[in-house]
């Protein structure tokens, strides 16, 4: 740090009387020790002959005084004014002696401060108010290679980098204006004897009203090692370690001061939002040192993408965000949104293989008034709209997302409350033996009566539980409640099997397994009656982890059904991968039979292929006779839809089973009893049904 004791000031305001000096004479001595040598000398001869004289005087007037009261005793007076004046003499003396050790003192001083400002290694530069230079300590030389010589005459501004220059100025006009409070500090480069610049702080003293300096002090030192430092560290809380891409906080800050100086007239600037769609398959089944290679690889193609003055950042994990500073047209950065999409969309080659990841870009365009904050909440927003559509795609911010986001905070905060005011109940949607009709199944379905919205669809109660992690405390209960009403049903004797939906949250959420195996036991439920359907495109992303707890699922006994078969990847390869025993075709199949040629024929090889692999195929959402006639035809024995029965509440289930379930004696009779034997209300009343 900067030395400002008082040392070091006295020692430039006595380097200076000797540059006062130096003007008066004709020539300049660069060395100011040797004239304060010259004036100890001159003083010295004085310090010895003083005393001399006066002694001299003294002697003579004691004389004067023994003759004069010997021969005339009226010359008395005489004496006493010799003796004064002898006395002054003395006083004189002695007066001019201190001043002579005085001045010895002063000038060892001198040399002391003067040979601090020689051995300091601060470079000591003194100039007048038109910032020239009037005197340069030789540090000079060591830190920027200059002889203090060439320095006399220069503005100190010359050497200062333009871009500092203004706000030297500044400092030091305040300074010379009185402004400050005799000092100022400030940094700047200074080029140095080679032409590089050089990272310097400097202290400027004001020391124009001394006299023996008469000008502006700068103490100056070289911190480019600080400065270095400062950079690294600096580098280091504004990049990613990684991919040394601008972080999070970096990407903030230019986007604000882009903002900031911009004006409303001016294009809009855009931020491009990044999310690698299957980057964590990646992770699991390579290991994290190729993950990471993967991002570094898409790091690089994402800052090939866009110009030199655009911004790249790595915002977290998997994400990036792009801020285009010059992109006229919306139409232009839509262009540049879906090249990145494309590029990321080509496979990666990690560790000698082949990784295709894919990735979803949210985009959003600045308003007038929007904050750099804003900004990228919307792209974020816009991203997870990406994302929701289906992956792989591009969507730009639209006001909608923003009304849309709140409404899920709102439904979050409202599926909280409704789990514990138990809000919500289940249906059954029958699962027929499409030959005979029989009711071999149900599938347990989620409703809420929200006291204030009325009824909520599921479509909309699922992905905000699942997004919130609620979907796991929500999962139970359904999962609970469905096993607990199908264990009673069975009880009763009928030989029905369960299905629930489990969502992709549930399945990566620890304790899965444990959870279904103590649900099972306390409902008194068979694990072979249960079973788990997930979407076909959880299946598809699924880790190995998430895999191997398939497995243990089915260890237990349990068995896993694809649902919505046919809307993800249709990739027939997989399944036989994948450890499941029920094929659920999609709705959107079936829907098509008989309509439209290319869905009919697909459904029929779906049908084929599952029970080639020994699946059970199920056909979802049958409404026309027409369909379970061509299903039956291709071979399909199971399926479900509004033809046979809606999903239905647990009274009613027991109504249709009753007429068309199965006992463990064959075809339901109406004599069926059915007893709930729950305390609790749901479930209804207790239902006896008789003939
Ligand atoms: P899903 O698992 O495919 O459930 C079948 C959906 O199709 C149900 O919609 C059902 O009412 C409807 N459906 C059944 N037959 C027909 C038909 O013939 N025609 C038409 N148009 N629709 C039919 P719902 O109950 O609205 O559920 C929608 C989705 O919400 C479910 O699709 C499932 O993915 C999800 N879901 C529902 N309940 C749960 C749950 O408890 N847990 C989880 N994780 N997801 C659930
Ligand atoms: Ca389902
Ligand atoms: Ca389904």
């Amino acid at each position: 740090m900067l030395r400002r004791t008082g040392e070091h000031q006295q020692a430039n305001a006595l380097d200076r009387s000797d540059v006062a000096h130096q003007k008066e004479g004709v020539q300049r001595s660069p060395d100011p020790a040797h004239a304060s040598r010259r004036r100890a000398r001159r003083r010295l001869p004085l310090c010895v002959a003083l005393p001399v004289l006066v002694g001299a005087a003294v002697g003579a007037g004691v004389q004067l005084v023994a003759l004069a009261t010997v021969s005339r005793p009226g010359a008395a007076a005489l004496a006493v004014a010799v003796g004064v004046a002898a006395a002054l003499c003395v006083r004189l003396v002695l007066m001019l002696h201190d001043r002579a050790r005085l001045g010895a003192a002063l000038a060892a001083r001198e040399e002391h401060f003067r040979s601090l400002v020689q051995a300091s290694s601060d470079v000591i530069t003194v100039c007048d108010d038109d910032g020239v230079i009037t005197y340069c300590s030789p540090a000079v030389t060591g830190v920027f290679g200059y002889v203090p010589d060439e320095m006399l005459g220069r503005r100190i501004t010359d050497l200062i980098h333009l871009e500092d220059v203004r706000d030297v100025h500044r400092r030091i006009a305040g300074l010379v204006d009185g402004g400050s409070d005799g000092t100022v500090r400030f940094e700047c480069r200074v080029r140095d004897g080679r032409g590089n610049w050089v990272e310097t702080e400097s202290t400027v003293t004001d020391h124009r009203g001394n006299p023996s300096v008469q000008g502006l002090v700068l103490n100056t030192r070289d911190v480019s090692d600080r400065a270095a430092l400062e950079g690294r560290l600096s580098h280091l809380v504004h990049h990613d370690a990684l991919t040394d891409l601008p972080n999070r906080s970096l990407f903030r800050d230019r986007l604000r001061h882009l903002l900031d100086g911009r004006s409303a007239r001016e294009h809009p600037v855009t931020v491009l939002v990044v999310d690698l769609d299957r980057f964590k398959a990646v992770n699991e089944a390579a290991g994290h040192a190729a993950g990471d290679t993967l991002l570094m690889q898409c790091a690089r193609r994402l800052r090939r993408l866009v110009r030199g003055g655009d911004t790249v950042a790595r915002l977290d994990g998997d994400a990036f965000a792009v801020l285009l500073e010059d992109e006229d047209e919306r139409s232009g950065a839509l262009d540049v949104a879906q090249r990145l999409l494309d590029s990321l969309n080509a496979p990666y080659a990690v560790a000698g293989r082949e990784h295709v990841v894919g990735a979803s870009v949210g985009v959003a365009f600045s308003g007038p008034n929007t904050s750099a904050d804003e900004l990228l909440v919307d792209a974020e927003l816009a991203l997870r709209a990406a994302k929701r559509a289906g992956r792989n795609r591009v969507e730009v911010f639209v006001p909608e997302m923003h009304r849309e986001a709140v409404r899920r905070v709102e439904l979050e905060a409202d599926i909280r409350r409704a789990l514990s005011a138990s809000e919500f109940s289940l249906d059954y949607q029958p699962v027929l033996d499409l030959h005979s009709g029989y009711v071999v199944g149900v599938e347990a379905l989620l409703r809420w009566n929200h006291p204030r919205r009325g009824w909520v669809a599921p479509v909309e109660v699922i992905p905000v539980a699942e997004e919130s992690g609620l979907i796991v405390p929500l999962g139970r209960w359904i999962l609970e409640e469905a096993c607990r009403q199908v264990a009673r049903w069975r009880r009763a004797g009928f030989e029905i099997d369960l299905a629930v939906n489990l969502s992709a949250r549930q399945l990566s959420a620890p304790g899965l397994v444990d959870s279904v195996a103590s649900v099972l036991r306390s409902a008194g439920m068979p694990a072979s009656a249960l079973t788990l359907e997930i979407t076909e495109n959880v299946l598809v992303d699924t880790e190995d982890r998430t895999l191997s707890k398939l497995v243990l699922l089915r260890e237990l006994g349990v068995r896993l059904a694809i649902d919505d078969f046919g809307t993800g990847y249709s990739s027939l390869s997989y399944l036989q991968r994948l450890p499941v025993d029920v094929l659920k075709i999609d709705r959107s199949y079936i829907s098509g039979i008989g309509i439209k040629p290319e869905l009919t024929s697909l459904t029929s090889t779906i049908i084929r292929l599952g029970q080639e692999l020994g699946l059970t195929v199920v056909a979802e959402g049958i409404e026309e006779p027409a369909q379970r006639d061509a299903l039956l035809e291709m071979g399909c024995d199971l399926g479900q839809g509004f033809l046979f029965a809606e999903p239905l509440h647990a009274n009613d289930v027991v109504r249709l089973l009753t007429e068309r379930g199965l006992t463990v004696t064959g075809p339901a009779s109406r004599s069926a009893v059915v007893e709930d034997d729950d305390d609790d209300d749901r479930g209804a009343e207790v239902v006896r049904l008789r003939a």
